[in-house]
């Protein structure tokens, strides 16, 4: 079993392992420094966080994205032009969609 922790990198300042030197990396600035590498753009918000995914996630659920792209079809919006040229037919229905099922969900709970 010794073998087994030699690939994994350890915070020098406390006992937390990790698998990946990145993981390390966020972990170190988030907890033992001053750096705050994953910050929300939104001025009224500018939460960080200790992963960039967890700070994506945050965009995505509060709209605190500075993303000025969008489609005009869906009004699903895009970090730049080159990602809504990627922005198929089939994915703006399917954009759509999800919009007008997730409003119905949240919005309309009793139904007879
Ligand atoms: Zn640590
Ligand atoms: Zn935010
Ligand atoms: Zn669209």
């Amino acid at each position: 079993m010794s073998n087994a922790n030699r690939r994994k990198h350890r915070c020098p300042h406390c006992a937390a392992v990790f698998r990946w030197p990145a993981e390390l990396l966020y972990h170190d600035a988030f907890h033992h420094s001053e750096r705050r590498l994953n910050v929300c753009p939104e001025a009224d918000c500018g939460r960080n966080f200790q992963f960039p995914y967890q700070l994506a996630i945050h965009q995505r659920t509060a709209g605190h994205h500075n993303w000025r792209v969008s489609c005009t079809a869906c009004g699903k919006r895009f970090a730049c032009e080159r990602f809504l040229g990627r922005h198929t037919a089939a994915s703006c229905e399917q954009y759509r969609l999800d919009y007008i099922n997730g409003q119905r969900a949240n919005g309309n709970e009793a139904h007879g």
